[in-house]
């Protein structure tokens, strides 16, 4: 099995979320809120990601603001 590459991920991590223990650990973090119907923070635009809300819902309306025609 692969080492986990925490370190290398944590330097392009996109979360702006501090305190959370996930960050970096992608395999956790999607988990995480894939369980929550979410998605990670990393998927969203940077303006987009410090509103931490990690709503499909609120990605699928942001990225139709910036003209990307979801279905
Ligand atoms: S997206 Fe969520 S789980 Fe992932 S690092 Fe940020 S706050 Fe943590």
């Amino acid at each position: 099995m692969e080492k986990c590459k925490r370190d290398i991920i944590l330097k392009d991590c996109g979360c702006t979320y501090e305190p959370c223990s996930k960050k970096g650990k992608c395999c956790d973090c999607i988990k995480y809120h894939r369980d929550m119907n979410q998605l990670p923070g990393c998927l969203f635009p940077p303006e987009a990601e410090k509103t931490y809300d990690r709503s499909i819902k609120y990605f699928c309306e942001v990225m139709e603001k910036r003209g990307y025609k979801l279905i």
